[in-house]
């Protein structure tokens, strides 16, 4: 059993040679660069809580390839009660650090390959499905990070892969040799990915008969040859790098999942890392895949991250006394209303999963995409009953040296106070850690992450059966099998079958 600890979780990313540059520059070690810190501090907690016996159930499981003890950050799906747990794990991992823990793109993605490796060579007779699982026994083994890599930087819209002016613009192979191929092109929004071990590429869509380079699924150290991140900015990233932590929001776990662009710059991958080389018409499998699971967990780490939100919108109350105003615990009422409402379709979801023809678990896709649909809406809604109770100054709180100038601070700190109970830096840290959590990439995040809305809608379409629910329509107004004797009056005579 290898369950890696925090600590070694970090020297272990310490060893790696990844090549990132974040705010234009080249940084020398990921895991020192105070950018970087929170992401990788968050991560740390997924590793701290596999060995915390009050967390084991949630935190770890078997591995059905070996028997063993793993993470199940590694773990394929085999049950509705793993996809439960998974469930329950992102919220409790959402409550402990209020952000996104970077490693379900990972395990959805090689769930994703899994299942698709196994189909692909059911029908193309490739042996693609051994390779991934001897690739995930090392996963599972040396419990490694694994960032899913999926996004494509697309170009022009209205164009097929295969359309755009410049072939980069989706991950392709540029070479096929003996021992491999050598892929080409970036991923965007990538979750994780520059605190990570490896990453596993997957095609972002379906692809089309000539699109053959572009249906390509490997995996990729992070420190590989040729693999490069620039990271992305956040809303208030600066303030990373300012040092005082009062000012930050939530200095200890950061705000999202420390996203950043990965360039392929001409990547070899051997052949024992390569899932899928061509298989055109697997790729919109993979992708829905992929993105159904992901789709329902939001209605998991939303949900934890939405339960320290309200606790510091309710904490802010208290501090401001407005705590007993009826129509304060309305406004949390209803936060929680919206909040257990995307978590009760995701624990829906899972509860309701089948079995794929690999033998693992998918949840229930309907259910999936509406959490997700929900997502893009209600955390944009608590979000915003937690400004409507928090108060203005959260736009316009003087910074934290204001604070601390012998100059001005006694007026920043007599007008900012409430009373001589409360200690005004807590209020400050409370409003500056909402003012954060709620930003816009946070929302963005909620609104787009694992597909933008219209994605979601287009599967509920497909997955609603609107002709069965007419028929049902038709056969309530018209049907004719009431109990036998009880006069209903309007309803159609036998005759009229
Ligand atoms: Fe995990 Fe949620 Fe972050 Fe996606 S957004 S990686 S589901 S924590």
């Amino acid at each position: 059993m290898t369950l890696k600890t925090p600590e070694q979780y970090v020297e272990s990313l310490r060893a790696l040679e990844i090549r990132a540059y974040i705010g234009g520059e080249r940084v020398e070690k990921v895991v020192d660069h105070p950018a970087i810190a929170p992401h990788i501090n968050t991560v740390a907690k997924t590793y701290e809580l596999a060995h915390d016996p009050a967390h084991r159930d949630v935190m770890t499981t078997t591995s059905h390839l070996t028997g063993e003890t793993i993470h199940r950050y590694t773990h394929i799906f085999q049950s509705n009660e793993d996809l439960i747990k998974k469930i329950e794990m992102l919220r409790l991992l959402g409550q402990t650090t209020g952000t996104c823990f970077q490693r379900c793109v990972g395990l959805d993605a090689m769930n994703a390959c899994y299942a698709s490796s196994y189909e692909i060579d059911q029908a193309e007779g490739t042996d693609y499905h051994e390779r991934f699982k001897n690739y995930l026994k090392k996963i599972q083994s040396s419990d490694l990070m694994v960032a899913g890599a999926m996004t494509d930087p697309k170009g022009d819209r209205s164009r097929k892969p295969s359309q755009q002016d410049d072939p980069d613009q989706y991950v392709h192979v540029v070479e096929r040799r003996e021992d491999g191929v050598v892929i080409r092109g970036a991923k965007l929004h990538n979750t994780g990915g520059i605190n990570s071990h490896e990453i596993l590429v997957l095609p972002g869509a379906q692809m089309g008969e000539n699109e053959a380079d572009y249906a390509i699924a490997c995996a990729v150290p992070a420190d590989a040859e040729g693999v490069v991140f620039i990271f992305g900015r956040q809303s208030n990233d600066s303030r990373k790098l300012e040092g005082g932590c009062q000012d930050y929001g939530n200095p200890r776990f950061g705000v999202v999942g420390g996203e950043a662009m990965v360039v392929f710059d001409d990547v070899f991958v051997p052949n024992e890392r390569v899932f899928m080389n061509g298989e055109v018409k697997h790729t919109g499998r993979m992708v829905d895949y992929f993105a159904t699971w992901h789709r329902a967990n939001y209605g998991g780490c939303k949900g934890g991250n939405a339960d320290v939100l309200i606790g510091a919108t309710a904490a802010l109350s208290f501090h401001q006394g407005t705590a007993k105003n009826s129509i304060v615990k309305d406004k949390l009422i209803e936060m929680m209303h919206l909040n257990e409402s995307t978590y009760a379709s995701a624990i829906g979801a899972s509860a309701m999963g089948h079995k794929l023809p690999c033998g693992s678990q998918m949840v229930n896709p309907m259910m999936a995409n509406t959490v997700k649909q929900n997502i893009t809406r209600n955390v944009y809604a608590i979000g915003r009953l937690s400004h409507d109770l928090a108060g203005g100054f959260l736009a316009t709180l003087p910074d934290a040296k204001s604070f601390e100038n012998p100059e001005i601070a006694e007026w920043v700190k007599k007008y900012t106070k409430i009373n001589e109970e409360q200690d005004v830096m807590e209020r400050v840290k409370l409003g500056r850690f909402i003012e954060n959590v709620t930003s816009v990439t946070t929302l963005v995040e909620a609104m787009h992450g694992a597909g933008s809305p219209q994605a979601q809608r287009i599967v509920m379409l497909r997955q609603g059966e609107v002709d069965k629910k007419m028929k049902m329509a038709l056969k309530v107004i018209n049907g004719t099998d009431d109990v036998p004797g009880l006069p209903i009056r309007g309803a159609l005579p036998k005759a009229a079958e």
